[in-house]
């Protein structure tokens, strides 16, 4: 149930209308509009209290939501959420561009890397120390010491990182060394995990389940926010589906259908949304096209060694630089900015192919 009150409404009016609400053991959820709040009720409303509500001096409308999310919906919260971390804003319509390999490997390799995202006008590193891998011999990252090495080399060229976090037990020691917190997509449905997300003030990067609804991913969403949380944003990465010629088949619509369903930043990942280098650009700008707030792409410095399998969809240092250039441009004709650092190009030279 949300409650529209006008701005008109006096502090005090508005005070007794929320008094009114968690004195029959409800929550109210406030959210200020332009000309309206939107007061979001969680809990159970009869009918006699939503009509006693309708009577009360202020309020304009009562109206039933029938979503099973309700933080994360429009209708609680009609303005974007922007998430502020240091100088970057997330939602606050400047695209965000993640870069960085699929896996820390080493403390050199991290620190280059590093080194180019900045250089070519990125503002996050990306990098898992902790891997979701489908075989359990394969590389499972290198741990803790990973963490410490990505905080280092963000700090080192001033940007925020963002690590994947795999289990409860280690969401503390990745959001002391982190400053976002990244779910994949083998754990949007791990509620456990979710619930403690919910405890820290690290904000989530929530990936979409690769067999996951828009209605499920949501869902998930709301265990973070109904934990205390509300800094959260969700990242299409792709889903499965009969296309084999793809790793995942990227919906793009999810984008513009997400920017309609909640307030919540919309990131999107071309890298493991296709599984191909080649499609990664494209995919990126269509992204743009789509209304995404940033995106989250894998860029290797020597993609072809790469300790996990996916250098085969990870940008050259040079092919990063290039496409964010564009994004400077394209950005603007699709309602976002976007600025890259001022490097020469020369900073890519030797990763030229
Ligand atoms: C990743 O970002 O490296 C990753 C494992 O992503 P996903 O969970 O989307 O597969
Ligand atoms: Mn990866």
């Amino acid at each position: 149930m949300i409650v529209i009150v006008s701005n008109h409404t006096s502090e005090a009016r508005m005070g007794e209308i929320v008094s009114y609400i968690e004195g029959k053991g409800l929550q109210a959820h406030i959210s200020k509009g332009t000309d309206r709040t939107v007061i979001g009720i969680i809990g159970t409303v009869e009918p006699p209290m939503a009509e006693h509500l309708r009577q009360l001096h202020g309020v304009e409308n009562v109206v039933k939501i029938s979503k099973s999310y309700k933080l994360a919906s429009r209708d609680f919260h009609p303005a974007d959420t922007v998430i502020e971390i240091g100088d970057v804003r997330i939602g606050g319509g400047e695209l965000v561009v993640m870069g960085g390999p699929c896996a820390v490997e080493s403390a050199e390799q991290i620190d280059e890397i590093a080194r180019l995202v900045k250089s070519a006008g990125g503002q996050i590193l990306r990098g898992g120390a902790f891997k979701p891998r489908t075989g359990p011999y394969s590389f499972q990252g290198v741990g803790v010491e990973g963490l410490i090495m990505m905080a280092e080399a963000g700090r080192k060229h001033g940007l925020l990182t963002i690590t994947e976090v795999m289990t409860p037990e280690y969401v503390d020691v990745c959001a002391e060394y982190a400053d976002i917190l990244q779910v994949g997509t083998r754990n949007m449905q791990n509620f456990d995990l979710l619930r403690k997300l919910g405890e820290t003030n690290r904000p989530v990067l929530l990936k979409r389940g690769f067999s996951s609804t828009y209605d499920e991913w949501l869902n998930a969403a709301e265990y973070i926010l109904a934990g205390g949380n509300p800094n959260v944003m969700l990242c299409e990465r792709g889903i499965r589906t009969f296309e084999g010629y793809t790793r995942n088949t990227l919906d793009l619509s999810a984008i513009p259908v997400m920017k309609s369903l909640t307030h919540l930043p919309v990131i999107s990942d071309p890298s493991h949304g296709t599984g191909r280098r080649e499609l990664v650009e494209p995919m990126t700008k269509a992204s743009v096209a789509a209304g995404a707030d940033g995106l989250i792409i894998e860029m290797h410095t020597d993609p072809d060694n790469s300790m996990t399998g996916d250098g085969v969809q990870s940008l050259f240092p040079d092919q990063f630089a290039r496409l964010l250039k564009e994004l400077e441009q394209l950005a603007p004709l699709c309602g976002s900015t976007f600025a890259t650092a001022k490097e020469p190009a020369s900073a890519f030279e030797s990763w030229k192919k």
